[in-house]
């Protein structure tokens, strides 16, 4: 379904799982800011919203950095006056061990693609072009790595993608010792592209993309 999607991120010069969720987070957050006006209030999205309790600290202030203070605030109303009715009604239940459970939309959303994309890339190693176009990205990050083996049945797969990826977090560390290297003029003018930009790829292939708590 996704097949080309998938081929296509492993040129996006970073874990092609984590490029495609990056894309998806911000359109999501796009949506959102789309109904944030007055008018939406009492749309279905926005009732939703309200019941899961807002979004996690993490989006929210995503959300917040591309939409208008209004909206903003907007978006706040409902949650407030939720959390004020709890406050008055549940006095006793405050407390440091009381958990307040937010059903992010936006990681729900995105723990959903992820799956589908994990699958799809299982699906699409199958054949040996993709494997060597696969190969010569840059791989998944780690977290990714461990979650992909969970959908992989077949061994020589999961052989491929854990020497695809030792071949990767060389080629990773190589141009992060040529980055440290090359700190200083004149040295620092001859960095390489895939050099300068060593240092998010080496961060990326150790976490994950930023943010990414379970997506
Ligand atoms: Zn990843
Ligand atoms: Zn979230």
């Amino acid at each position: 379904m996704e097949n080309k999607k998938i081929i296509k991120s492993f040129s996006s010069g970073r874990c092609p799982i984590c490029a495609l969720l990056r894309q998806d987070e911000f359109d999501y957050l796009c949506e959102w800011v789309g109904v944030s006006d007055t008018k939406y209030r009492k749309t279905e999205k926005r009732i939703r919203l309200v019941k899961l309790k807002g979004f996690c600290n993490y989006h929210f202030w995503g959300f917040e950095g591309i939409s208008r203070n209004d909206g903003s605030a907007e978006m706040c109303l409902e949650l407030i006056e939720q959390l004020i009715t709890f406050l008055r009604t549940n006095k006793s239940l405050v407390s440091a061990t009381h958990k307040n459970h937010i059903a992010c939309p936006v990681c729900s959303g995105l723990k959903e693609k992820q799956g589908e994309y994990l699958n799809t890339l299982v699906l699409s190693l199958g054949t040996i072009e993709n494997r060597k176009k696969y190969a010569e990205g840059w791989g998944l990050c780690y977290p990714h790595l461990l979650k992909i083996l969970g959908y992989v049945k077949d061994s020589s797969l999961r052989e491929f993608l854990l020497d695809t990826e030792l071949e990767q977090l060389k080629r990773v560390k190589s141009n992060a010792m040529e980055l440290v290297r090359k700190k200083d003029a004149p040295l620092r003018w001859e960095r390489t592209e895939d050099e300068k930009v060593s240092y998010f790829r080496a961060i990326e292939k150790l976490v994950g993309r930023q943010g990414a708590l379970d997506g």
